[in-house]
């Protein structure tokens, strides 16, 4: 039995193969791409939905909007003034894969486009496991769940190169240590860039729109 391929390392393989060819088609576009990760409820549709408010006039943006059930998040970013939404009902499956966005891309118009992201189902586990052909993972995470998350899902803050610090404006109504949850982060890695937002208040998101379109002008220029 030694020489038989485990299935999940078959379906990873495959998951690669199909992710290269996304990483090709929007690398070949120039369009910066993040697979936006979390538990459930951090406010990543919340996040969007200000972004595509803010700088949706200056950059053009795409966004695949994975969900197990409804395409509630998706009629969301439509009304938010996103004209290009994918929805991905994955039907049970608590994850994205390539095949998935490979599929939801060919339905989009990508001409244009300077950003697109690619909302995961609420999950700290799978989603880590999946190359989806973005340019980066971003995790967010609320002051609503435990500091020490990034300790109990180390494959997810390893593999993610910005950690957003959502719903900072509930500091303080409970045990959750805003410098805790960055040392413990910084620990899983070291090179995470670290951004504190509150979509109510509107708190350290012009840093987040200007890093975003930091790395949009960044990509631009990429030959
Ligand atoms: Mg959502
Ligand atoms: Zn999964």
């Amino acid at each position: 039995m030694a020489e038989k391929v485990p299935f999940e390392q078959k379906v990873l393989s495959e998951n690669d193969r199909i992710a290269a060819e996304i990483r090709g088609a929007l690398n070949q576009r120039k369009i910066f791409s993040f697979n936006m990760v979390s538990s459930p409820g951090s406010g990543k549709t919340s996040l969007l939905e200000k972004t595509i408010s803010a700088i949706g006039s200056q950059v053009n943006i795409a966004v695949i909007a994975g969900d197990v059930q409804t395409e509630n998040d998706a009629q969301r970013l439509l009304r938010a003034g996103c004209k290009l939404v994918r929805p991905i009902v994955t039907g049970g499956a608590c994850h994205l894969d390539a095949n998935m966005v490979s599929r939801a891309l060919k339905e989009l118009e990508l001409e244009n486009t300077d950003l697109l992201v690619i909302e995961n189902v609420g999950n700290l586990v799978c989603p880590s496991s999946y190359d989806l052909g973005e340019d980066m993972k971003i995790v967010v995470m609320s002051t609503t769940e435990g500091d020490d998350k990034p300790l109990k899902y180390p494959a997810m803050f390893r593999r993610s190169s910005v950690m957003v610090v959502n719903k900072i404006d509930l500091l303080g109504t409970s045990d959750f240590d805003l410098e805790m949850v960055k040392a413990n982060a910084l620990k899983v890695n070291g090179t995470l860039t670290i951004i504190e937002t509150s979509c109510r208040t509107g708190a350290g998101l012009d840093q987040w729109y200007a890093w975003l379109q930091e790395q949009i002008a960044h990509k631009k220029q990429k030959s």
